[in-house]
């Protein structure tokens, strides 16, 4: 397809963002439509250097709202769909569900189910090139001993309620490619890391606090293991199951890359130590606290990437452990995008609220 269409759903968050920025970044791409209800997760702060290209359009709205999604897809015509809307924090999962429910099984559905009637509608090859593309993540299979790896073939066994209405979106998804022939691909990915991610999420949290001479509060031992992509890696495979992938399949994605989440946070006191020696609060080492766990709390995640790697000839470009320095100096570069969270600003000046 040579005139290329792209609605992403939350596209003002963490992953989401950064495929927007790809997306501008690719001149074969002509429109770029992000609908984005900007939740707290939502910052429009991250799509500075997009705002002004004449082919992206930000539109503030909620994906379960199915009249706004019917007209958007009318007013547009997206030749794909990217679907990464999503409640997904656990912690604030388990602290209350109903939001996640909503958004990630309700939302899903009506995005998906819109999509369906609009693809059904479309004629000829741009029918046949339409894509839907759900973007998911590795929690859905549960929790993995010390020894093996998650496959697309392992069988879903979700344990908090975020991976819980993931898992139920990915299977409307994929029974909608089952049951109307609807062109839908779903990708599982392994833990992000990178800038722009908020800072409830491991690693900013560790950074943010260890620069504030605040404790590091770490779960149970500290021993969960998770397995670490940057971001930028990982919107560079949704884009090439966008382009490449195959309808009906699902693509596994991960770093091959895990640690403990003690391993990470040591590692990043390392770093900071290294570039902020001035801080008065002495080793950052200093401030690590054990607390007590999560509730449900998975012991290790653990992807085989291979069929992405095999059938799209994707892999990660980014090493963890200067990925992981490059996160950093993006957060000390960066204090304003931090700031204007802490204060709230980041919600609502650019729409004219504030
Ligand atoms: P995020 O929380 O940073 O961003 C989510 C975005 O969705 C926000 O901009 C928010 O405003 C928007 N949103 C929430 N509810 C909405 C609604 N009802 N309508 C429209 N927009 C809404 O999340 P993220 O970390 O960027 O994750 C994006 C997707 O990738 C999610 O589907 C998540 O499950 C998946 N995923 C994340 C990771 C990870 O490590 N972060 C790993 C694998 C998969």
């Amino acid at each position: 397809m040579n005139d290329k269409r792209v609605l992403v759903t939350g596209g003002a968050g963490f992953i989401g963002s950064c495929l927007v920025r790809q997306l501008i970044a690719d001149p074969g791409v002509s429109q770029v439509i992000n609908l984005d209800r900007l939740t707290y997760a939502g910052n429009l702060d991250s799509l500075e250097s997009v705002e002004s290209d004449p082919r992206y359009t930000f539109i503030q709205g909620d994906i379960c709202d199915s009249s706004l999604v019917e007209e958007l897809l009318q007013e547009h015509q997206p030749t794909a769909i990217m679907h990464l809307a999503a409640e997904s924090h656990v912690d604030r999962s388990i602290d209350g569900p109903g939001e996640f429910l909503r958004t990630n099984v309700t939302g899903t559905f009506t995005i998906l189910d819109a999509c369906r009637r609009y693809w059904a509608a479309m004629e000829g090859e741009a029918k046949s090139s339409f894509r839907f593309l759900h973007v998911s993540t590795d929690e859905v299979y549960g929790s993995l001993g010390p020894e093996g790896f998650f496959t697309e073939s392992t069988p879903y066994a979700p344990s908090s309620p975020y991976s819980a209405s993931k898992a139920s979106s990915d299977h409307i998804v994929r029974a909608y490619f089952h049951t109307y022939g609807m062109p839908t691909m779903i990708t599982n990915c392994s833990n992000n890391y990178g800038p722009y991610q908020f800072p409830e999420k491991l690693i900013p949290l560790m950074l943010l606090n260890a620069l504030a001479g605040k404790p590091l509060p770490i779960y149970g031992d500290g021993l969960n293991v998770r397995d670490w992509l940057f971001v930028e890696d990982h919107c560079d495979a949704l884009r090439l199951v966008v382009e490449q992938g195959v309808p009906g399949q699902t693509y596994n994605i991960g770093g091959n890359c895990e640690r403990t989440n003690i391993q990470i946070v040591r590692n990043l006191c390392e770093i900071v130590d290294l570039l902020r020696p001035d801080l008065p609060h002495g080793p950052c080492e200093s401030l690590l606290t054990f607390v007590k766990d999560r509730p449900g709390h998975d012991r290790r995640y653990a992807i085989d990437a291979s069929k992405i790697r095999r059938e799209l000839g994707w892999q990660p470009s980014q090493d963890f452990e200067s990925g992981l320095e490059r996160t950093v100096r993006w957060y000390l570069d960066n204090p304003q995008w931090v700031e204007r969270i802490a204060n709230g600003e980041y919600r609502g000046e650019r729409l004219g609220l504030g």
